[in-house]
């Protein structure tokens, strides 16, 4: 496993690294890793939580109900599966679905922050609270900061982080699909919106230093 931290230049070399990746428990009960699919030249990424049953079993995200609601969703705005990149906060699948532990996330967040550096997306969609916390680097939950898009510098690049709840949570919430489709709606402005560029560095100048005064030798 030693090519995940050797960096591969292409999202697919990054892929056959990461296949056999053994840095946290998880890799115990996997079927096998769930990369993420779709283009890896996407101006679009979602970012979920973890992958379930049949992903596992199928090694493809967000392939069950929820997954449907997500392929409902992009049709909804003209795109498919294979115009984003859809990806987990974990690559590996927690036994029986229970919530990633946070040495999970601290094991398997590169990955994350690799395949956004190679992929370059101009939005990232975050699914949920995992997703969101992880990206944003604040707290903040998804019920607060659902909807509300902001800059923030990933994989060395500027993005719009755009979070969203996640569609199994809508899935069983009729209010909360309300929210999740109009939010969704806003992916196309999102998308033709320029990000600036990371503000340059300041330059601070030193403070003048005063000029000592002059000894004129009276004493
Ligand atoms: Fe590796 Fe991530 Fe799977 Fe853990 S969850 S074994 S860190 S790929």
């Amino acid at each position: 496993m030693a090519a995940v931290t050797d960096a591969p230049p292409t999202l697919e070399a990054f892929a056959a690294a990461v296949a056999g990746c053994t840095r946290c428990p998880l890799h115990a009960t996997r079927t096998q890793v769930v990369f993420g699919s779709g283009s890896p030249t996407a101006d679009l990424m979602f970012v979920g939580e973890a992958p379930g049953f049949h992903e596992d079993k199928q090694g493809v995200p967000f392939v069950g109900a929820a997954g449907q609601l997500l392929g409902k969703l992009l049709a909804g705005i003209g795109l498919t599966r294979d115009d984003v990149f859809v990806a987990n906060v974990l690559k590996c699948r927690p036994p029986g679905n229970r919530d990633p532990q946070p040495e999970e996330i601290e094991a398997c967040e590169s990955h994350l922050f690799r395949q956004i550096e190679l992929i370059e997306p101009k939005v990232i969609a975050t699914l949920g609270n995992f997703a969101t916390k992880l990206l944003s680097g604040k707290p903040l939950g998804i019920t607060r900061v659902h909807g509300q898009e902001q800059e923030v510098t990933l994989g060395g690049s500027r993005v719009l982080l755009y979070p969203l709840f996640h569609p199994a949570a809508a899935l069983y919430t009729p209010r909360m699909l309300d929210v999740l489709e109009a939010d969704f709606r806003r992916l196309p402005e999102l998308l033709g919106r320029e990000v600036a560029p990371p503000p340059p560095l300041q330059v601070v100048a030193p403070p003048a230093v005063e000029p000592e005064p002059v000894q004129l030798g009276l004493f």
